[in-house]
């Protein structure tokens, strides 16, 4: 039966019944191909193969929803599916949740629900389940969307943060920032805008590429706060040092002069389609060579390395003098994610 559609949101549309249904079918379930919200059982069963399920969650709130290089459902996606990615597994489904304030443009939020469809299917993965919420005018910042991922990890793989040891080399899988400064620009209408466009990808060709190199450490993507924040993750769960080389890290030109001009360090930024990894020293050429053959990894490099000196994050800067990277205390650009 035919719904009367008003171009915006309305609380009706979040109410349970016809006006949702039809909201749902008509915004969402299409976008993310066919039969893939299967709204017959409360719970969508899922078959995963034999391994280690891994499961993640994230929420998103980015500011501007829409920005260079991505959007709030890009984001949404890519976001899951890199924890997966970067925790060694496979991602196979993805869950979304909505709240969509009253008042939101439909045509805006089609825009938003093409743009997870395309990053789903670009990853591999399903939207197996879902779920909507209107909440009334000035009670919520246009789009709020919630995903979890689920992943297969193989038994036999090990990762993590007490694998790493003093020597392992550090590698960033490209450019650093740009996510973060691109946000930042597209939030205030400086002329700099469009200079600089979201790194917003999945990383999957690049874990898959690393996955088996031997005396691979850990992988992580360096969302909010950066390779800083990373840096200090591994220092805090180690007691081990980190040194990194400021000539070696990848920052584009553009993304060093948004920095200088608006006082903020590219190494906080956040990035949403890069991997940082720790390698034994032996293995760090051979990740290198892998990830500059893929397009997402030409701007790969080996950016530091690990030492048993102090518990510090330590940037030897390309005046020759050094600095500390040291953990975030304030956030310096909420919702950039
Ligand atoms: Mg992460």
């Amino acid at each position: 039966m035919s719904v009367r559609r008003s171009p915006h949101v309305r609380l009706s549309d979040g109410n349970g019944g016809r006006f949702m249904r039809v909201l749902i079918e008509d915004v969402f379930a299409r976008r993310f191909g066919r039969g893939e919200l299967d709204t017959s059982l409360d719970a969508t069963p899922v078959d995963l193969p034999h391994g280690i399920v891994c499961v993640t969650t994230d929420g998103f709130s980015v500011e501007p929803l829409e920005f260079p290089g991505g959007d709030i459902g890009s984001l949404a996606v890519n976001g899951t599916v890199n924890d997966l990615a970067v925790s060694g597994a496979r991602p196979h489904c993805l869950t979304l949740a909505a709240i969509i304030e009253e008042g939101f443009e439909i045509a805006r939020l089609e825009r938003i629900a093409d743009s997870v469809g395309a990053a789903a299917r670009a990853a591999g993965v399903r939207i197996v389940a879902g779920d909507t919420k209107v909440v009334p005018r000035g009670h919520g910042g246009g789009v709020y969307l919630t995903t979890t991922g689920i992943g297969v990890r193989k038994p036999e793989l090990s990762l993590g943060l007490a694998r790493i040891r003093a020597g392992d080399k550090i590698l960033v899988s490209g450019t650093l920032g740009d996510h973060g400064a691109a946000v930042m620009l597209a939030r205030q209408a400086f002329d700099l805008m469009g200079t600089i466009v979201s790194d917003c990808a999945s990383v999957l060709a690049l874990t898959d590429a690393a996955i088996d190199v031997a005396g691979l450490r850990f992988m992580r993507d360096p969302t909010r706060g950066g390779l800083a924040t990373v840096a200090n993750e591994i220092v805090l769960a180690t007691g081990l040092g980190v040194r990194l080389s400021e000539d070696a890290m990848p920052v584009r030109d553009a993304v060093r002069s948004v920095c200088d001009i608006l006082g903020f360090d590219p190494y906080y930024l956040a990035c949403e389609g890069r991997v940082a990894a720790v390698v034994a020293a032996e293995a760090a050429d051979d990740l290198l060579c892998r990830w500059r053959k893929l397009p997402d990894g030409c701007g790969s490099a080996i950016v530091g390395e690990i030492t048993d000196a102090q518990s510090l994050v330590v940037l030897e800067t390309s005046a020759g003098g050094e600095r500390m990277l040291e953990e975030l205390e304030d956030d310096p650009m909420p919702r950039i994610c």
